[in-house]
């Protein structure tokens, strides 16, 4: 607006120049009345260097010669001569000074209205704010349609993801969980051609070996490897049920513990391949034995069969319950196991002893029925296998002392002081004089008194005690013949020392023999050892290696309890020995019987033909004494001449007075 009018002021300012100079008011009127015609122009104003009004484009202008009103206006165009621009809410002013080169004739002021401009403004407002709102609606809806068709394919891609992955694996997620349940026969349904089809086939053959592998391990956890047949845990378990079963029915059943008798024997002599195949033969039987008595085996009608340990079987039975039947089915069980096998083309008998406990009377639970036919099975080895036994309490208290008996031993060893041994003395038969003395153990428990060694040995060998026992019996061997050394003042004497399997086999006794011999000073051939036949059995070479290093020392070795073995005659051959020692069932039944009295002879005269020293133990009369020496025995041992005793007493009673 005030460029456009600037043009006006201009041509104003230079077309007043002569109206104003030479105060022509008509030619001024004419100059600005078509200026007012501008409906923009609301008024104008020209005056004279003194600031009074020349002109306002009227006919007949009003206040001529008065002061213009806009100081403002005047000081800048009269005052400095300078243009004049000012604008407030309605009216823009211009005003301009009219030069005559530098003289001041006054000037020219343009008042403009802003209505127009202030109209156009407001109605340019509205059309924008319309125009605003307009395009805002049409933002808000092209929006909310972008976010329609983005949801919507935000949806349609969510349903493919979800079909084409989430879902699958989902499926396999949940067959992977019931596979790791132990639901191997599900098979998922997921079928295609990509990574995810191949990962659900993996899982279907996966659930199928793993089906098959658990199959296989469970079968060998219930089972024994080499004949197929039940295992103890799966004994344990059917016991079990039927012990439940049987407790609602109040019935009654047995469980057989079976051991073959003297199975080490076909293992050692044939080789374990051997042995595998006779324990295969025997558990055939077995089960045949049980489809003879109209049961399957090995577990229908809760009969069951199982092989728990290297030659040990058991056999749940509830048919039979009746103990003329058990009886019966028993008998013929171990006639039949005892029916030759032929192993390498030769015949083999194995015989088997058996131990039975019954429900509910000798256990309560499975273990405790196998425990109690266990008991009642050694009880059946104890009187001369190939037999059975049934469980009685009895046995049960006996095992309960050997416990007992076992922790009272492992404490007698803390300090030795309840070990002593005792001295049974053996004489010379050519000259009834005293040759040596047997020693024998004995164990001075402080509240059951002297007990013997049949009691203990075993435990102690069972447990390893014998080796510190072993250790000590030589060194108070040593140190007794060293106390009557002086006593015996020269006169032949020796003591005999019986060792078991495992102070030889493990705790080579070379050294303490050496050691304790030196210790004591004494000469090593008053030293006898005696070892027994089922020494040598185990391990034939060591045993030789070991008798000899023995041997070497001085030691005499003698055989002990010579003739009841199976084959006392082939150790002969094996072992270089000192000396035999009859073993006393021969001498105690000489009397009565033509056979032993035959064999004692022929032992004797083995002996004189091997020329090794043989002695007789159990002389329990005069009679037995006549005919050792009669047959030229050269020593002899037995209650005839002393049972044996402490050492004092031996030394008072044997050897000559200090
Ligand atoms: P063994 O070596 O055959 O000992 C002989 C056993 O027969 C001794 O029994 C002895 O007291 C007994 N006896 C001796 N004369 C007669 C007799 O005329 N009639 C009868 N009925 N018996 C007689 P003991 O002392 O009870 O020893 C039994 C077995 O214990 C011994 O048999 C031996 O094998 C073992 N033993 C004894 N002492 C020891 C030892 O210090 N170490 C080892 N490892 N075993 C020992
Ligand atoms: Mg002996
Ligand atoms: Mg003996």
């Amino acid at each position: 607006m005030k460029k456009r009018n600037i043009g006006v002021l201009d041509y104003l300012t230079e077309s007043l120049v002569n109206p104003l100079y030479q105060h022509d008011l008509y030619a001024t009127y004419h100059l600005l009345a078509p200026a007012l015609t501008n409906t923009e122009i609301q008024a104008i104003y020209v005056f004279d260097s003194q600031g009074a009004l020349f002109h306002d484009g009227q006919m007949y202008p009003k206040n001529l010669g008065v002061a213009i009103q806009n100081t403002a206006v005047l000081d800048s165009v009269i005052n400095r001569k300078k243009n004049y621009t000012a604008v407030d809410n309605h009216t823009l002013t211009i005003a301009k000074p009219i030069l005559l080169g530098n003289m001041l004739l006054g000037g020219v002021s343009l008042e403009l209205s802003l209505k127009q401009i202030n109209n156009d403004i407001d109605q340019m407002s509205d059309i924008f704010l319309q125009e605003n709102q307009q395009s805002l609606k049409s933002i808000t809806l092209i929006l909310l349609l972008a976010a329609i068709v983005l949801s919507f394919i935000g949806l349609l891609l969510s349903i493919f993801i979800s079909n084409s992955l989430v879902r699958p694996i989902q499926a396999l997620a949940l067959h992977a969980k019931q596979i790791g349940k132990g639901k191997f026969d599900l098979v998922n349904s997921v079928q295609r051609n990509d990574e995810i089809g191949e990962l659900a086939q993996s899982f279907n053959k996966m659930g199928k070996k793993l089906k098959a592998r658990t199959e296989e391990i469970t079968f060998l956890a219930y089972h024994d490897s080499l004949t197929s047949l039940p295992n103890r845990p799966m004994f344990i378990e059917h016991t079990s049920k039927l012990i439940t079963n049987c407790l609602k029915t109040h019935q009654k059943f047995v469980v057989l513990f079976i051991d073959l008798d003297d199975f080490k024997m076909v293992n050692d002599n044939f080789g374990h391949k051997a042995g595998d195949h006779l324990l295969c033969e025997i558990s055939e039987r077995i089960k045949g034995h049980l489809t003879k008595n109209n049961m399957t085996p090995p577990h229908l009608d809760d009969a069951l069969i199982a092989r728990i340990g290297g030659d040990e079987f058991l056999i749940c039975l509830p048919q039979i319950r009746v103990e003329k039947d058990i009886n019966h089915f028993t008998q013929t069980l171990i006639r039949k196991i005892r029916a030759p096998i032929t192993i390498n083309t030769e015949q083999v008998i194995v015989a088997a002893s058996v131990g039975i406990a019954k429900f509910p009377n000798d256990g309560k639970n499975a273990e405790e029925l196998i425990k109690n036919a266990d008991i009642a099975m050694f009880q059946a080895k104890k009187v001369g296998k190939n037999t059975f036994s049934y469980f009685t309490l009895e046995m049960d208290q006996h095992i309960k002392n050997r416990a007992k008996l076992e922790r009272d031993l492992r404490k007698a060893l803390v300090n030795l002081e309840q070990l002593e041994l005792w001295y049974q003395p053996q004489f010379d038969l050519t000259n009834n004089t005293l040759c040596g003395a047997e020693a024998l153990l004995r164990w001075n428990h402080p509240e059951l008194g002297i007990i013997y060694p049949d009691q203990f040995i075993s435990i102690a060998e069972e447990t390893g005690l014998i080796i510190p026992m072993g250790d000590w019996i030589i060194q108070s061997a040593c140190k007794q013949l060293k106390q009557w050394k002086s006593q015996l003042n020269g006169q032949p004497f020796h003591l005999a020392l019986n060792m078991s399997a495992r102070q030889i086999y493990q705790n080579n006794p070379t050294g303490i023999f050496k050691r304790m011999l030196k210790k004591y000073q004494i000469e090593a051939g008053n030293l006898h050892i005696e070892v027994t036949e089922t020494l040598l059995m185990r391990d034939e070479n060591e045993a030789k290696s070991m008798l000899n290093a023995i041997r070497q020392l001085g030691v005499e070795v003698w055989l002990d309890d010579f003739g009841t073995g199976y084959s006392s005659l082939a150790y002969l051959r094996h072992f270089e020995v000192d000396g035999l020692k009859i073993d006393r069932s021969f001498i105690l039944d000489i009397d009565r019987g033509i056979y032993d009295k035959a064999l004692t002879s022929a032992i004797i005269s083995i002996a004189h033909s091997l020329d090794i020293k043989v002695v007789a133990e159990g002389i329990e009369k005069q009679s037995h004494i006549d005919f050792l020496k009669q047959q030229q025995c050269h020593f002899g041992q037995g209650y005839f001449y002393a049972k044996a005793i402490p050492a004092n007493e031996f030394s008072e009673q044997f050897l000559p007075n200090m």
